[in-house]
């Protein structure tokens, strides 16, 4: 699985973002980088949410 942008290697959790932040249904991600400069959101917040989703128990996050 790689960054549909950049092609850079993706980590589960980027795409659970990805799927939470922009589609749900995506079959194509962005790595957490790329995922920042789409949404506007700061690479350090993106973690934090990455975090706070997993406490939540989403299905997403194994
Ligand atoms: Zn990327």
């Amino acid at each position: 699985m790689t960054c549909k942008k950049c092609g850079a290697p993706l980590h589960p959790d980027e795409a659970a973002l990805h799927c939470k932040l922009i589609n749900r249904g995506s079959a194509e991600f962005f790595c957490l980088g790329c995922l920042s400069e789409y949404t506007k959101i700061p690479i350090p917040r993106l973690r934090e949410l990455i975090d706070y989703y997993r406490k939540q128990g989403c299905t997403l996050f194994n």
